[in-house]
């Protein structure tokens, strides 16, 4: 039975997301933005939270989590970046680039996306095909370089690339809208974007979340995703240009629009 996963809309555009093992009873929360609205979830399913990952140490991701330790009465076994645990809340389990842990009674594998900030995770549960990338990739965009290297970013999403196409992608905020008119701006012809964009307008009019995505549907139209494609290098005037400063300028052109 593939785990089930919630989407929590938290604060004014973030997202956290349960994940559950109907079969043993385990419940992951994958990042904290604020705990009332995750607690009603819990209370609603009746789920107690046997784990909580934290992506990445912005307060939109963490700050949550003292207070609903403290509603919930929960102790979940924390877990987050080991390169990170000085700024991180205190962890329980302290992961590296690469680590196969057990989480939901599934193997997750963490990886190192740093760019957005330095030692953001992403994780992978390959068996029920899910991914948690909070800011590095999101739905048709990418998160902002704080601390990280263009160069960084983009050998990160190639990591998350390479994962198979019907993987669906969890990322951290509904940017979706804004990302979308900037991906017409950088790929107008792109056809698989056109048609995307249409519907993300339609799913935003009636108020509907549009994360998680599919990854394969990132691929064929998240400019962050395509810096080395020759169709998006022929449209921003690159062709056969280094993907790093392909993907810096796509990443510079976001930065302003
Ligand atoms: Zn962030
Ligand atoms: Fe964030």
């Amino acid at each position: 039975m593939p785990l089930e996963l919630i989407t929590i809309p938290c604060l004014e555009d973030n997202y956290a997301f349960l994940l559950h093992n109907a079969e043993t009873g385990e419940t992951l929360l994958v990042d904290v933005p604020d705990a009332p609205p995750i607690q009603a979830v819990l209370d609603a399913q009746g789920w107690v939270l046997t784990d909580i990952l934290l992506t990445h140490h912005h307060w939109d991701h963490v700050d949550g989590l003292a207070p609903l330790l403290k509603s919930s009465g929960m102790t979940p076994r924390i877990i987050g970046a080991a390169a990170d645990a000085h700024r991180l809340p205190a962890l329980d389990l302290a992961v590296f680039d690469g680590d196969r842990v057990e989480i939901c009674g599934e193997e997750a594998v963490v990886i190192d996306v740093s760019g957005h900030t330095l030692n953001h995770i992403a994780v992978h549960f390959p068996k029920s095909a899910v991914l948690f990338t909070a800011d590095s990739l999101m739905a048709l965009g990418c998160g902002r370089l704080f601390e990280g290297t263009p160069a960084q970013m983009w050998d990160s999403l190639l990591k998350l690339r390479a994962l198979p196409d019907e993987t669906r992608v969890c990322s951290g905020h509904e940017y979706t809208e804004t990302n979308a008119r900037f991906a017409l701006t950088i790929e107008p012809e792109n056809s698989d974007l056109i048609s995307r964009v249409e519907q993300i307008t339609a799913a935003r009019a009636i108020g509907q979340a549009t994360v998680p995505s599919d990854l394969g549907v990132e691929k064929r139209t998240n400019p962050f995703l395509r810096a080395d494609v020759p169709a998006l290098q022929a449209a921003q005037n690159m062709t056969n240009a280094d993907p790093t400063e392909v993907f810096t300028k796509v990443r510079k052109a976001r930065d302003s629009f």
